[in-house]
């Protein structure tokens, strides 16, 4: 999508390091981090957010990631978080999965 920041990063029009990527799955650090881990698990698909998920197939791949990432990261403790719409502070209309561990 052409006016999204994920898929801009995806695309590499905005640079951003990437900490995993897959066929189907990427990850980058929070631009704004409020843990001293915060990493992203991002679709490569442009999926507006969870309610708009049509093949929940996506969303055990986005987890699968989780685990390799955390793996790869030395994080054992951590909290997911999903915000899904505006009013729980969804602000980039792209699915995404946050990684917070201190
Ligand atoms: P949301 O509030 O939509 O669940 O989370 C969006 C997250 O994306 C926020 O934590 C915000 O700091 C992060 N973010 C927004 N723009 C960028 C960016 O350009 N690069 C990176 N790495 N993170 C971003
Ligand atoms: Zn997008």
């Amino acid at each position: 999508m052409t006016d999204c920041i994920f898929c801009k990063i995806l695309n590499k029009e905005i640079p951003s390091k990437f900490v995993y990527e897959d066929d189907e799955v990427f990850a980058i650090n929070d631009i704004n981090p409020k843990a001293k881990k915060h990493i992203l698990v991002i679709p490569k698909k442009h999926v507006k957010s969870l309610n708009e998920v049509e093949n929940f197939d996506l969303i055990k791949k986005m987890f699968e990631a989780i685990r390799k990432i955390n793996k790869q990261e030395g994080i054992v403790d951590f909290k997911t978080q999903i915000n899904t719409g505006r009013g729980a502070g969804q602000e980039v209309d792209h699915l995404h999965i946050h990684i917070l561990a201190n």
